[in-house]
């Protein structure tokens, strides 16, 4: 899997792609990183990446030149024109940060690790120009409803999130299907959770759930003490205390995510 980033702030990600899973999965070339700077795409003296907004208003947008450009020469090849658009291949994304995007699930992550390529574009200001959105993303993605100041934390986010779901990713490979959002509870949508929809009835599976509380030792802190069940040995009784446990998280948490809610 090939990542690649374009961003006007290239050094943003040294921290991020350097820790953990995503730095073991670097290592081990199971994932290729490379970040673009938008910048080596102006051609100004003053490598002009921004412009201010038709129309009017406040703050910059970011131009479409250095960004078409960018893709293009990470692609290999041209994108087309209003008179002859042309295809990218479909193991590659495009995917433009937006907070105006299609939210981002665990769902996202699952079809995303299926690709060959990702080429995130890193929005700043008040974001990019629409045909960039319109014509060179092939998807417009928001990792919450919130605002950002950019789109390097949120692509950051995907990156981890899709590189752990990469087959060897992760030392225990369990650890990947058996956790929050593991299942495919609600498919890929802005609206999960549509009043009076099918999922509303559907009845709670463990793929709907939270994931269980996790204890290690001591087995007494402060005089918090670990659940009894889980120091007992009965396995049975675990995997039962873990479900209820679960199902009163996600009921605390997430009330959303479970049926008739
Ligand atoms: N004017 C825009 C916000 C621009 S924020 C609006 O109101 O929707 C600047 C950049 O930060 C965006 O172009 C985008 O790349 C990034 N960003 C901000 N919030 C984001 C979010 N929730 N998800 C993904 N990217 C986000």
């Amino acid at each position: 899997m090939r990542f690649d980033l374009i961003t006007i702030f290239p050094e943003f990600f040294a921290g991020p792609l350097d820790h953990g899973i995503v730095r073991r999965a670097r290592e081990s070339r199971l994932v290729e990183v490379h970040v673009q700077d938008l910048r080596a795409f102006t051609k100004d003296r003053h490598r002009t990446v921004d412009d201010r907004p038709f129309g009017g208003g406040e703050g910059m947008v970011l131009k479409p030149e250095p960004l078409f450009e960018a893709v293009e020469s990470l692609l290999g090849h041209g994108v087309g024109d209003a008179s002859k658009p042309s295809a990218v291949d479909p193991k590659t994304a495009i995917v433009l940060m937006s907070a105006a995007g299609k939210l981002f699930r665990q769902e996202t992550a699952r079809r995303y690790a299926q690709l060959e390529r990702i080429i995130f574009i890193c929005g700043r200001y008040e974001g990019v120009d629409e045909r960039v959105t319109e014509h060179l993303a092939t998807e417009e993605i928001s990792i919450g409803d919130l605002v950002l100041s950019g789109g390097e934390l949120p692509a950051m986010m995907i990156v981890d999130a899709v590189t752990r779901l990469l087959p060897g990713a992760l030392g225990n490979e369990a650890s990947s299907q058996n956790e929050s959002f593991s299942g495919a509870a609600h498919p890929e949508s802005n609206t999960p959770h549509p009043v009076g929809s099918a999922s509303h009835k559907s009845p709670v599976t463990s793929h709907t759930l939270l994931d269980f509380p996790h204890y290690t030792r001591p087995a007494e802190y402060r005089g918090w003490a670990v659940p009894e069940i889980l120091i007992g040995g009965n396995h049975a009784e675990v995997v039962k205390w873990r479900r209820a446990a679960a199902i009163e998280k996600t009921r605390r948490n997430r009330p959303d995510l479970l049926p008739g809610e």
